[in-house]
């Protein structure tokens, strides 16, 4: 496995690899079982695995969720190396902003409702480093977690308005045995807290708006909706102390 920092690195690096498939899994590092499960289904599926490694500022709202958003490269390289990625980009903030920064892609509907309303910016931000890394690496293949079911949506529309040519591939969100999906902000909640935020996935696992209310009722509920995607989904986003949770479960096909 080979890391690359900057852009003329990582394509150079590409350039031999360019006949066969790519792969792209971005993350944020802080690697759990739901990233490794989109590791291992680009390793399956793809001739080479890119994994990106970059905690994007952009896609932040409060400063202290980005200071305090954990980060262990040494511990993500040896995992990612483990899973059979073959590069990993991790890349400064300076190389994917540059002085002078300006360019943003908006996804102006899609990216301002659930998730958008509460985190205005946070879309914009996620749609610009996913183009700019799409056009970095080139993948035939990008993977995604439908834990994060509108930034699916959000991604979908991109590619289809932009004519990019990618192939999506969105997979089941990974819980922990006792349903919590697995998340890196899940590392900042102590033993109470972790309790508290086990009615997220009970609340959403009834699959009924209304009954979810009910059973988060107490709790500092951001929403709870059925999000008009592709399938639809019934999504919440809770606050438990300074972590902030999102989840969803899809309404249409059987229960995960
Ligand atoms: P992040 O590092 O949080 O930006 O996540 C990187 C990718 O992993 C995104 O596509 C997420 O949707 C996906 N992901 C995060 N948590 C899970 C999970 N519990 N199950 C499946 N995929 C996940």
């Amino acid at each position: 496995m080979r890391t690359c920092c900057t852009i003329e690195e990582i394509r150079f690096a590409l350039e031999p690899r360019r006949s066969g498939t790519i792969g792209l899994v971005p993350t944020m590092g802080a690697l759990h079982g739901g990233h490794l499960s989109l590791l291992r289904a680009a390793r399956a599926e793809c001739d080479t695995v890119v994994m990106s490694l970059f905690v994007n500022p952009a896609q932040f709202g409060e400063p202290a969720d980005l200071s305090g958003y954990p980060r262990d490269e040494e511990r993500d390289l040896a995992l990612a190396a483990e899973t059979g990625v073959d590069l990993v980009f991790a890349p400064p903030v300076g190389e994917m902003y540059p002085p002078g920064f300006q360019t943003w892609v908006d996804v102006t509907e899609l990216g301002g409702i659930l998730e958008g309303a509460f985190r205005p910016g946070h879309f914009r931000g996620v749609a610009t480093v996913c183009l700019k890394l799409f056009t970095i690496v080139r993948p035939d293949v990008a993977y995604f977690g439908l834990k994060d079911a509108q930034q699916v949506e959000v991604l979908r529309r991109m590619i289809r308005d932009l004519a990019l040519e990618i192939d999506l591939r969105a997979l089941p969100t990974v819980r922990d045995a006792d349903g919590l999906a697995l998340s890196s902000r899940n590392a900042r909640l102590g033993p109470a807290e972790r309790e508290r935020a086990l009615a997220l996935p009970r609340a959403l696992a009834t699959r009924d708006r209304d009954r979810a209310r009910e059973l988060l009722e107490g709790l500092d509920v951001d929403y709870v909706e059925v999000a008009p995607f592709d399938p639809p989904v019934l999504a919440a986003a809770v606050r438990i102390g300074s972590t902030r949770l999102i989840d969803n479960v899809p309404l249409e096909g059987d229960a995960p």
